[in-house]
């Protein structure tokens, strides 16, 4: 393997400016491992031309000088941001043909600043799902095996393939999105980092829309350093999304100081599951040491809505699921399928163009939307909602950060939890609250479990402070000294 595609996104940004590199060769030897790893499916859309004739103008601008913070690095896009003429799929059957005449507000951040699109990332069909196993594209795979055993092994999802392509460095990094822990959970599974903002840092505009109330763009990346520095072009205010915040970007790598000594770290006990694989609850005990080690004061808190958090996103998200994909009519966008009427036409294609567990979050999301209904389901999730919050609130009037394991397995096999939608919901169980909360999180590889899988252990703090979230992920990341490479000895 090319060692270029080993270099974090920071140390390739360095190379590039010392003239150790240049642009053509870093994408060339990206392109290759994204070619040399197909077997993963962790890209829907490959656009190596492209790739390589804006590493040529970026080799151009770093020559005069003129280079931007992301100039020369070729990045993997979540096949969920609109790309201006490049194939945007949702990796639903849906979409099929759709190519955008328009760029998301984060990906147009991405290009300004110079980075190099390799190609378009696979996904849960719509960003629904933990396992990647939705897609119309068929699921990416995880690079990492159970050690001594062959079976492919989920990435998680949504954000599968992103997480995949990271881990298997078939890019340097690459953007996710985050509704429920699509980014957190992928990131833990795949032995990367994975963070969701706080709700309206990233705008949404352009992004295929899920749950709107909940939907976040976010990095995912191999190193701290190098989520801290992708947020800051991805993030920024947008007039074209009412919800992104009108607040200036931090220099987030800025705040990486190394030190944490007397800030204070929740260790909430309703995280404390029954169900919590012993390998996971034996890691987050030695963060909690990592942390303690660093000078860091730990403090027991409580956040009492939590076991209302999953039912209340899957009232949530699938309401407003269902009310954005009443869009895709056959009319404006990607498949047609024709019939004797207009309603007829409108049926038969979203009864092809929608997959399995699109449909089942279209139905629920009806049904609690429904007149008779919407007070018992959709007002009344809002007002848990809002508990949630609270909890969360009050437990920032004591402490600065929360630490909490990412997800309660490592990954697993495909097909475990296909057939039973409420086992892939547990998944979330981690990740949701933060989610309905808007706080930020973050995931950061923290170890390995007994059969050789990465675990990721997940930070949160207060909205707004990422400096303080990117701040501990720091010090965890580097106290625990993760290493980790899934495809070690391959050539
Ligand atoms: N796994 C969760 C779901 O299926 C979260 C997905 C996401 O964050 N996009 O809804």
């Amino acid at each position: 393997m090319n060692e270029l595609v080993q270099l974090s996104l920071s140390d390739a940004r360095d190379g590039l400016a010392k003239g150790d590199f240049s642009a053509v060769e870093l994408t060339q030897a990206h392109v290759h491992a994204m070619e040399a790893h197909r077997d993963l499916n962790a890209y829907i859309t490959e656009v190596p031309d492209l790739a390589l004739e804006r590493a040529k103008e970026a080799d151009h601008n770093l020559g005069r000088g003129e280079a931007g913070a992301l100039e020369g690095l070729p990045l993997g896009i979540k096949d969920l941001f609109c790309t201006e003429g490049i194939l945007t799929t949702a990796a639903s059957h849906i979409l099929d043909g759709f190519t955008p005449p328009y760029e998301s507000f984060v990906t147009a951040n991405l290009k300004a600043a110079g980075a190099v699109t390799l190609g378009k990332t696979n996904l849960d069909e719509f960003a629904m799902g933990s396992s990647n196993e939705s897609s119309y594209y068929g699921p990416a795979h995880n690079p990492w095996k159970r050690a001594g055993d062959p079976s492919h092994l989920v990435p998680g999802g949504s954000s599968g393939g992103s997480a995949a392509a990271v881990a298997a460095r078939m890019c340097l990094a690459a953007t996710g999105t985050d509704t429920g822990g699509s980014i957190r959970q992928p990131a833990s599974f795949c032995g990367i980092v994975g963070m969701k903002p706080t709700y309206g840092r990233c705008s949404r505009w352009g992004i295929v829309a899920f749950s709107s109330s909940l939907d976040q763009a976010g990095p995912m990346t191999r190193t701290v350093r190098d989520s801290a520095m992708l947020l800051s072009v991805m993030a920024g205010h947008d007039p074209k999304d009412s919800t992104s915040a009108d607040m200036p970007v931090p220099d987030f790598e800025a705040a990486l100081t190394g030190d944490i000594k007397g800030l204070r770290i929740g260790i909430p006990a309703e995280y404390r599951l029954a169900e919590l694989n012993a390998d996971v609850a034996a890691l987050w005990g030695k963060g909690i040491n990592w942390l303690k080690d660093a000078g860091a004061e730990i403090i027991d808190i409580a956040l009492p809505h939590t076991k209302y958090a999953l039912p209340t996103y899957y009232i949530v998200a699938p309401a407003e699921a269902s009310s954005n994909l009443a869009r895709y009519d056959g009319v404006r966008f990607g498949l047609r399928v024709d019939g004797d009427s207009l309603d007829d036409m409108y049926t038969k294609t979203r009864a092809a163009g929608f997959g399995a567990e699109v449909k089942r979050r279209i139905f629920i999301g009806t049904y609690a939307l429904s007149a008779g209904y919407y007070d018992a389901y959709y007002l009344k999730a809002q007002k848990v909602r809002q508990l949630i919050y609270q909890d969360f609130a009050s437990a920032f009037e004591n402490v600065d950060a929360i630490l909490t394991p990412t997800t309660p397995t490592p990954a697993f096999p495909l097909g475990e939890n296909s057939s039973d939608p409420v086992a892939m919901y547990l998944n979330d169980v981690f990740t949701v609250p933060a989610s309905l909360a808007g706080i930020p999180g973050i995931s950061v590889p923290a170890g390995l479990s007994g059969d050789g899988l990465p675990l990721g252990l997940q930070l949160l703090t207060k909205r707004w402070d990422e400096e303080t979230l990117f701040r501990v992920a720091g010090v965890l990341e580097e106290a625990a000294g993760f290493t980790g490479h899934p495809l070690e000895g391959e050539g």
